[in-house]
């Protein structure tokens, strides 16, 4: 590490130019950056490429809300786009995009973003610094003192928080069953939550439905066989369900499981006798009887057959 080069970006962090409001900067590029070095701190960004994606936002979206004010806005993709002006945050264009990037100055929301940026990289030197973990203290701290002095402890703690939840994220994601011994509840939860949803790509395995407005996402993730009992946060042991399905699956109203030839490896749904199909809010579950799971393109990521056994041991008898 060269402390030159650390001071100099020290200084670059201190300057940003944030479009101030009633005399104070805006947080967005400083909570920006702070959710790449989480990421870059997690292991999650080992390469030089930072994709715009619910991974990210979701990291910004916690920073937000400790430091936003009166009229800070939540527009994650401004700061992803604006940072090029900083000089040390590039944007590389969607193939065949280039023309239509340079071209713009402003971003009117993540779906123009995300049809004109294929991702951002930052400058070698400042990626490099943010990948030692000293050189990347210095500038975290950097960041939090000249941006967010008044909630400094709460943005230390939430960003080294996140740093845990993604690294855990990592290892479920390589579909181990725990992300290891000494981790905490609460991140333990959030990491079994954003791998479950992401590897189902956010849908619903049941009705299909898939909502994503930036941080904000309508599935929730479900153990198959409960945690308490499992001990088992590996996404073979999980699926994503929207709110309705997440309930009428706790409650035993409809079950993954095999198909009627003992198919485990393209299983249907189930739906319990209880229900009744002169009534029509129970005929609208009904419909998805024998209805093949929405699964992640990811086949190790698919129920394992004691998971889907254990639901339909529990699914209701009418
Ligand atoms: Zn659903």
């Amino acid at each position: 590490m060269n402390p030159a080069v650390l001071e100099a970006y020290g200084k670059r962090f201190r300057s940003l130019r944030c479009d101030p409001d009633q005399g104070r900067p805006r947080p967005h590029k400083a909570v920006m950056l702070l959710s790449v070095i989480s990421l870059i701190e997690s292991g999650r960004l080992a390469s030089n490429r930072i994709v715009y994606d619910t991974d990210l936002t979701q990291i910004f979206a916690r920073f937000f809300e400790l430091v936003r004010s009166g009229s800070d806005k939540f527009t994650p993709f401004n700061p992803f786009f604006h940072l090029k002006s900083e000089g040390f945050w590039h944007l590389h264009a969607v193939p065949g995009k280039e023309a239509v990037l340079s071209a713009i100055s402003t971003i009117r929301g993540r779906g123009q973003l995300e049809s004109v940026v294929a991702y951002a990289s930052l400058e070698e030197p400042l990626f490099i610094l943010l990948a030692d973990p000293t050189s990347r203290e210095v500038l975290r701290k950097t960041l939090i003192e000249t941006y967010f002095p008044h909630r400094a402890a709460e943005v230390l703690s939430a960003s080294l928080e996140e740093s845990a939840i993604s690294s855990a994220q990592q290892i479920l994601e390589k579909g181990n069953t725990s992300a290891g011994p000494a981790v905490a509840e609460a991140i333990r939860d959030a990491a079994f939550g954003r791998t479950i949803r992401k590897v189902y790509d956010y849908t619903c395995a049941l009705c299909g439905i898939r909502f994503v407005c930036d941080d904000v996402v309508l599935v929730d993730a479900a153990h198959l066989i409960p945690f308490a009992e499992s001990r088992n946060d590996s996404p073979s042991n999980g699926i994503a369900l929207c709110k309705n399905h997440h309930w009428l699956m706790d409650k035993s109203l409809v079950a993954p499981g095999p198909a009627p030839n003992g198919d485990y490896a393209h299983p249907i749904w189930h739906i319990s006798d209880a229900l009744d199909s002169r009534l029509e809010a129970h005929r609208a579950c009904m419909e998805y009887k024998r209805r093949p799971l929405l699964l992640p393109r990811d086949h190790q990521f698919h129920p394992m057959q004691t998971a889907l056994d254990w639901r339909m041991d529990h699914l209701r008898v009418g």
